[in-house]
């Protein structure tokens, strides 16, 4: 669909919402936004594959919060909407992103997130909200001792299904799913589409609408690519070498294993670079600490594996080193992609 002189209007979102988007100088629906909005508003179940960056978000929770508002009996107090995101951080930008477009609204949301305080969540669920924003382990556990009540969810997004999988959550999302109704509507949206994210598919979802956008590999333009073949012994040594030619680098390192991230943060350090590492066993405070000081730029090289940084809110970088290679070819995309 040529999308160049769309209107959000034209997908069927009603004026109030254009123009919140308008305030957020959104005017015009990317690819994904005006496939999924119509499917959605339609009644249908999505099964879309997309990128971060693509505009994703919105393209649930346009639809979402107008079949939300359209309800008259905003009486019911159980939740509507049950979002699941793979980390804290991606987590908190959708959630900040439903904020800004139910603004000025008597609709309400929370986030129900890992390493926070449960008794804040639990207030905050009191309050009746029709929206939520999860991450899988803590909404497990928040079923599991029936803190949250999922069973009468009428819509259920799915946001980065591949790397929640990734992330070894298939058994708790599918206990999720198992908490929530049948005939509801279910959004499914993923980078990749490994074969666990068919099964899910398959499972829960009823006849869902196949939405692909854009090439499946393309990267960004105007970006330079380069490599240079190096033993692995010597690998150390060349990054060394390519960031002493770039003085003012300021970037990402992607490397596969948590514990190579590590190692690789800690000589750069001993080296004397600002750098520092994220990965899966940091804990969340000491995650959001790092991911500070870069967005400062009092750290110049983010030591990142693909999984830690999925989801990151990262600022505008000008490198992006591949110190190992990426495991599928998306995620070369995905690293490329931050610059
Ligand atoms: P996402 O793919 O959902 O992570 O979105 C990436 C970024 O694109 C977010 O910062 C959005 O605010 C922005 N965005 C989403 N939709 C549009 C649009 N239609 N026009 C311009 N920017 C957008």
């Amino acid at each position: 669909m040529e999308n160049t002189t769309l209107h959000f209007t034209d997908l069927g979102i009603d004026t109030r919402l254009e123009t919140q988007l308008a305030h957020q100088g959104i005017t015009q629906p990317t690819d994904i936004q005006a496939h999924a909005v119509p499917t959605a508003l339609a009644g249908h179940d999505i099964f879309a594959q997309s990128k971060t960056g693509s505009g994703k978000t919105l393209a649930f929770l346009l639809p979402a919060v107008q079949r939300v508002m359209k309800q008259k009996a905003l009486s019911k107090r159980d939740p509507r909407v049950l979002i699941v995101a793979p980390t804290r951080e991606l987590a908190t930008q959708v959630f900040t992103q439903l904020r800004l477009l139910i603004a000025g609204t008597n609709i309400k949301a929370v986030k129900i997130l890992g390493g926070e305080n449960f008794n804040d969540q639990i207030k905050a669920l009191r309050k009746e909200p029709q929206f939520i924003v999860a991450t899988p382990g803590r909404l497990k556990d928040m079923i599991k001792r029936k803190m949250v009540n999922i069973r009468s969810i009428e819509y259920c997004v799915l946001d980065e299904a591949d790397e929640m999988l990734n992330m070894g959550f298939y058994e708790d999302i599918k206990d999720i799913l198992k908490n929530t109704p049948n005939d509801k509507d279910s959004w499914l949206f993923s980078a990749t589409m490994p074969p666990e994210v068919n099964v899910i598919a398959k499972k829960f979802m009823h006849d869902p609408k196949e939405i692909t956008v854009g090439t499946k590999n393309s990267s960004a333009k105007n970006i330079s690519h380069q490599y240079y073949i190096v033993g692995a012994r010597e690998r150390y040594n060349a990054l060394g070498a390519v960031i002493s030619l770039n003085t003012d680098i300021f970037g990402c390192v992607f490397c596969r294993t948590k514990i190579e991230t590590q190692k690789v943060a800690d000589k750069l350090i001993k080296d004397g670079y600002k750098a520092a590492a994220i990965h899966g066993d940091l804990s969340q405070n000491q995650r959001d600490a790092v991911m500070q000081s870069f967005r400062k730029k009092k750290i110049q090289l983010l030591i990142a594996t693909d999984v830690a940084a999925r989801g990151l809110d990262i600022p505008l970088i000008q490198h992006v080193i591949n110190y190992d290679l990426p495991q599928v070819p998306e995620d070369y995309v995905h690293r490329i992609g931050r610059t």
